[in-house]
């Protein structure tokens, strides 16, 4: 069978990662990226192999810089089965026209809206919801890492409420417009901050309240949890529950802090680092009156990559199974 022919729209922090792990599939290939400025990101991308196209009015700078354009963006989408959207928060929802008049499927990321979609998708949790859809809204970092512990605890005991503060970093590692740089910033200030209820717009029946603070770092988001659940049960039951699960990642060996886990991620030898699952200190693992409590790191650059991959397949119906998909995408990643 001829592989599924993606075309990634936007090649930055999450972009040129999408990229990469979908080259690494068998049943799926890159057929084109598209940058809009010629830095270094896209004499990298050429330099990978993929061709790398532009907006027409940008293509005489990419040669003259060196770097051949392949053709308009327009010609990129052209080719594809399907555009994986990376283009910052806001701008991905303009591209929309442009995928309707091409016929083509789209995955978009979670800055924007799921209106713009209508299926806002996280691999464990509604797989089966994304089957065959023509577009598809893969959430954000935050909530990708939400989705991946409250659904199977709903599974297993019955998620009755979540309250979760979410401590974030403040600027990816390459981005120097961000901050703070020395302070701590509750953000929003009005209660409750978007994360939470954007889960249910994967999982539409969790009760959920979120808070966010942005905090000056640039490696992790951490997340502190607190879930009532419907049934009984311990501490060793959910740390068992976790470790079943194929993106969740049990954390302990003296690892106190997420530069440690970032320090983890380069000596296992993961690509950039990354860290794709959710990591969750084992020992923070509580039950305290009938209610669960933990912690759990994020990283913010990496999380959604595999999900993306888990997104093209069930798009293009290459398998029915979400529990299959995630374990051929991981393997294929090397987790
Ligand atoms: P980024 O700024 O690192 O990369 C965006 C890329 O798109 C850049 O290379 C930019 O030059 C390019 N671009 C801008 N306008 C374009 C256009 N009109 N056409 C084609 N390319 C264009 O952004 P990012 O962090 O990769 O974020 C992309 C999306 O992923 C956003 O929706 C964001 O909310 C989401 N997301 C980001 C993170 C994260 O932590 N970085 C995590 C999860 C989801």
């Amino acid at each position: 069978m001829s592989k599924i022919k993606v075309a990634i729209n936007g090649y930055g922090t999450i972009g040129k990662r999408v990229a990469d792990a979908v080259t690494v599939q068998d049943d799926m290939e890159i057929i084109g990226i598209a940058k809009t400025k010629p830095n270094y990101e896209a004499f990298v991308a050429q330099k990978k192999g993929y061709d790398v196209y532009t907006p027409a009015d940008k293509i005489d700078a990419m040669n003259k810089a060196g770097i051949p354009a392949a053709g308009t963006i327009e010609d990129m989408i052209a080719k594809a089965d399907v555009v994986v959207d990376c283009t910052p928060g806001g701008v991905g929802e303009k591209n929309k026209v442009l995928y309707e008049k091409a016929g083509v499927k789209a995955i978009w990321q979670g800055g924007e809206e799921h209106e713009l979609a209508g299926c806002s998708f996280n691999a464990e949790s509604n797989y089966a919801e994304a089957l065959g859809r023509d577009f598809v809204r893969v959430v954000s970092c935050n909530t990708t890492g939400l989705c991946r512990v409250i659904y199977p605890l709903d599974q297993e005991y019955g998620v009755k409420k979540v309250r979760v503060t979410l401590m974030r970093r403040a600027a990816d590692p390459n981005d120097v417009k961000n901050g703070p740089i020395n302070a701590i910033v509750p953000n929003p200030i009005k209660l409750p901050s978007h994360h939470g209820p954007d889960v249910k717009t994967v999982i539409p029946h969790i009760n959920i309240t979120s808070t966010a603070v942005k905090l000056p770092t640039t490696l992790m988001h951490l997340h502190t949890l607190n879930i009532e659940l419907e049934k009984e049960c311990t501490a060793a039951d959910v740390k068992a529950l976790f470790a079943k699960q194929p993106r969740i990642r049990l954390i302990g060996q003296g690892i106190g802090s997420t530069a440690e886990i970032m320090e983890l991620g380069k000596d296992i030898g993961r690509p950039r680092g990354d860290m794709w699952e959710n990591c969750i200190w084992e020992d923070s693992i509580t039950m305290y009156e009938g209610e669960l409590y933990f912690f759990q790191a994020i990283h913010q650059e990496s999380d959604v990559i595999p999900e993306n991959v888990d997104a093209i397949r069930a798009m293009m119906e290459l398998e029915t199974d979400g529990a299959k998909s995630i374990a051929k995408t991981n393997k294929a990643m090397g987790f």
